[in-house]
């Protein structure tokens, strides 16, 4: 017997979700059906809503790929999880498994794989299906909003940071503080590293310094290649989650020689990338999407170790647009968490 729930659907790119009463199907096998009792709101999904990238969202679908709930029915062939379980589902709802990628540890690659809240049904809803061996598991420790966070922005920014290799000593900049930034400063610090933040709004580069950061720039008012270079001789990792390609320009120019600067925001468009310095530099410039299922396994487990924490605000799913409003406007101070 299908649930019926509530459920926020984007049924035409750029308007507000529609809030509705939506007939969720009992899982398949190997698929499990969670309750949702809380999700984040990721800046991804604004691009989805948006239809900001080449590859679009089928519509009509639900975003949300930050949902922690409870497994309320299994289908057959499950295994490692059973009713009543808190679980998370993450943005890589499913891969091959028998792909290059999936077979060499990067399932996160995967070009078969499907998307939560993007190619599949997501959280902003009551009830969600995903496959059972792709969910994220939740220590106990970790409330289902505190915890919500870390399927994306957690994991997004803990991967982010190991492909920097930068090492315990080193700099590591941070450019965009919003809900991946302010986790990524957290884990940067937690791995020993000195970290820069970067952002265009006063009171998010505030918020970085309580969060560890020691050096803090404005990306509006500050020439922050220059600065980078001239304070700490360039930082040896960067990781760019601002909403703005411009920024990706400058984040080359704070790269130090030899330093790696890996690409996570996704704003639509292009930008010149200096060919001169990438050479003369040696620069490595690298994508990063998510993480794998061992990534968010690590993600989770080190805030349950650690006072690693999203800055959050919680409201009911019955707000979403207001929460995509604001998020839009960038006007959300941490992560937004609906919760049901
Ligand atoms: P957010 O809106 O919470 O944060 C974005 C931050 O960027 C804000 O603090 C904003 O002030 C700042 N910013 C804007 N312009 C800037 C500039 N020129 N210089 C420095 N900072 C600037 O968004 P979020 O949820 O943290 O997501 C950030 C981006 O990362 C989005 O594009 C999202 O789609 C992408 N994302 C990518 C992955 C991935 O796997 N690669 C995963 C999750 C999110
Ligand atoms: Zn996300
Ligand atoms: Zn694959």
């Amino acid at each position: 017997m299908s649930v019926i729930g509530l459920g926020a659907v984007a049924r035409e790119f750029r308007k507000p979700l529609s809030l509705e009463q939506v007939d969720f199907a009992d899982p398949k096998d190997g698929e499990v059906l969670v309750q949702i009792r809380a999700t984040g709101v990721c800046h991804t999904d604004i691009h989805a809503i948006d239809g900001d990238w080449p590859v679009k969202a089928m519509l009509p679908f639900i975003p949300g790929h930050e949902g922690v709930g409870v497994v309320a029915k299994t289908g057959r062939l499950v295994r490692g999880v059973k009713e009543g379980d808190r679980v998370g589902l993450p943005w890589l709802r499913a891969t091959c498994g028998e792909c290059e990628w999936c077979l060499m540890g990067w399932e996160s690659l995967c070009p078969r794989a499907s998307y939560g809240g993007y190619s599949a049904n997501g959280s902003f809803a009551e009830y969600a299906l995903a496959p059972a061996a792709y969910v994220g598991h939740i220590p106990a420790c970790l409330s289902d909003a505190e915890a919500a966070p870390i399927l994306c922005a957690g994991l997004t920014s803990w991967k982010a940071l190991k492909e920097t290799e930068a090492t315990a000593g080193q700099w590591v900049a941070i450019s965009g503080v919003g809900g991946l930034g302010q986790l990524a400063i957290q884990y940067a610090v937690h791995m020993g590293l000195h970290v820069i933040a970067v952002d265009i709004d006063p009171q998010k580069l505030w918020r970085a310094k309580d969060l560890g950061a020691e050096i803090t720039l404005d990306a509006k008012e500050q020439d922050v290649a220059q600065l980078v270079q001239s304070q700490v001789g360039g930082a040896h990792g960067v990781v760019v989650t601002a909403v703005s390609a411009t920024a990706f320009h400058q984040a080359i120019g704070m790269t130090r020689r030899k330093g790696t600067c890996v690409f996570v925001g996704l704003p639509p468009g292009d930008f010149p990338a200096p060919i001169f310095d990438v050479v003369m530099k040696g620069l490595t410039i690298r994508g990063s999407l998510v993480g794998t299922r061992e990534d968010l396994h690590e993600a989770l487990a080190l805030c349950a170790e650690t006072t690693i924490r999203s800055p959050i605000t919680t409201q009911p799913l019955l707000t979403v647009n207001d929460a995509l409003d604001r998020l839009r406007a960038g006007q959300a101070e941490g992560r937004i968490v609906l919760t049901m």
